[in-house]
């Protein structure tokens, strides 16, 4: 139920709450209302409601800017539902920019949740900006993350059901984080390559060298063999997409100007990034500072040189891997690389280069799973129905191995699986292409 506002309390509302969408107005006017984006979103073929429909929100956010509605519970809990998965782009014909948009709706609701003094919003926002600011307190809390995985201890509290409901499913989660790819092959040394040297450097990322440091290593072993120099950008932090996502904007541009500063220092002439979610939001640095007169011009330098790994690799001409792994992987696409960086092809061309694996088709292999940063935390019903859908999709695909590029998605996936018992892998697909590589 949408609530609108008395004309006494719009100029308060709209003064105070609403400039940054305000600033968008020009990005809200290009929708034309055709609803053809409504079969794309996630939130509205599982609820039905136009008011979690990419239209919807949209028309929403176009009620805030004019005055027609405040941001108050229905305008707050409609954004927030968002996935932010942004299906919804590819299939606009206007070209609405619905991510920008809707970062800049979550800066208001963030901005409203704070005035109310809400506890969660509260967290949410020491965690981000006092921790993932801060390298090295990220890497104590990472640390003991890592610890309680691979002690067995967390595999052990899953195994004898020691917690239940969602504390089952954050262990799952985290269990998921664990690379399964010492089950496919074990790791080799580097080959390096005899093709003229391409100087990168790589986002080490928070989450990723984290929790998926073999992941990483993998990515710098497949790059010297496909003729990199590895460059050090030293100083570099988290990207900032959990931030920008969760309307920390101020956060996320502090973040990316330290990474613009460290990535151009070190010469690289390509910054390759293995986790889709962190891609999308550094090719998008150029426009989260275009009014920064300081940054704007470096911003767009650096968002020029950014790269997925299977972008890169493929724009390259990957060396042909010679060694056989024989297992049939279905390949699920993150949101943030098939709809946000327009990746659909890389990731696939990739995995068929290796040879002996059988690539499987995967339904809905271009549907969200749910996770969303921690929007599997946030609203565990609704990614939980997500997830349902694809662990369907994934049990009819018959695959032994799903490989997907992104973090979340990994453990999100990893975390269906393990709760629904299914005997399948989660990897990234450089493990499997570094599997594939000359001991
Ligand atoms: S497809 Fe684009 S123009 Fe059409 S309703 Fe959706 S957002 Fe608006
Ligand atoms: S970002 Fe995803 S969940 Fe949000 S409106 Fe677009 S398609 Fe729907």
């Amino acid at each position: 139920m949408i609530t609108m506002v008395s004309t006494a309390e719009q100029s308060k509302t709209h003064g105070a709450l609403a400039s940054l969408l305000e600033a968008n107005t020009d990005k809200l006017l290009t929708c034309v209302h055709c609803g053809l984006c409504l079969p794309a979103c996630p939130t509205y073929r599982q609820l039905g409601n136009e008011n979690d429909s990419p239209r919807g929100r949209v028309y929403l956010m176009r009620g805030v800017v004019e005055g027609r509605l405040d941001i108050r519970d229905a305008f707050i809990s409609h954004i927030d539902l968002c996935l932010g998965c942004r299906a919804c782009e590819p299939v606009c014909p206007s070209g609405v920019p619905y991510g920008h948009l809707l970062e800049a709706a979550r800066f208001e609701v963030s901005k409203a949740k704070s005035a109310r003094g809400q506890k969660s919003e509260s967290v949410l926002r020491f965690v981000l900006n006092k921790v993932f600011t801060r390298p090295g307190l990220l890497g104590i809390a990472f640390m003991l993350a890592r610890g309680f995985r691979d002690s067995g201890l967390a595999r052990l509290m899953f195994k004898a059901r020691l917690v239940r409901g969602r504390l089952r499913f954050a262990l799952a989660l985290l269990l998921s984080s664990r690379s399964a790819m010492s089950k496919v092959r074990p790791p080799h040394d580097t080959q390096p390559s005899t093709r003229t040297m391409e100087r990168v450097a790589i986002l080490r990322g928070c989450v990723m060298e984290g929790l998926f440091r073999k992941t990483n290593r993998a990515t710098e072993r497949v790059l010297v063999r496909n003729g990199c120099e590895l460059l050090k950008a030293e100083g570099q932090m988290c990207c900032g997409a959990l931030h920008a996502h969760a309307g920390q904007l101020e956060a996320a541009k502090l973040l990316a100007r330290k990474n613009i500063e460290a990535f151009l220092e070190s010469g690289a002439g390509r910054i390759i990034v293995n986790a889709a979610g962190c891609g999308a939001a550094m090719k998008e640095y150029a426009a989260l500072l275009a009014d920064d007169p300081l940054f704007a011009d470096r911003a767009r330098e650096f968002s020029s040189r950014v790269r997925d790994v299977s972008e890169f690799l493929v724009e390259q001409g990957i060396s042909k891997p010679t060694k056989h792994v024989e297992r049939r992987v279905a390949y699920d696409a993150p949101c943030h690389l098939i709809h946000a960086q327009r990746i659909a092809q890389a990731p696939i061309e990739l995995l068929r280069q290796i040879p002996g694996l059988t690539l499987v088709p995967l339904r809905s292999y271009e549907s969200c799973c749910g996770g969303a940063g921690i929007y599997n935390l946030q609203h565990p019903e609704l990614s939980d129905a997500i997830l349902r859908d694809k662990i369907a999709s994934i049990k009819e695909s018959d695959a032994e191995i799903v490989a997907t590029a992104n973090p979340g998605c990994i453990m999100q996936i990893g975390a269906g699986i393990l709760m629904n018992g299914l005997n399948v892998k989660v990897v990234h697909p450089i493990e499997l292409l570094d599997a594939a590589y000359e001991d």
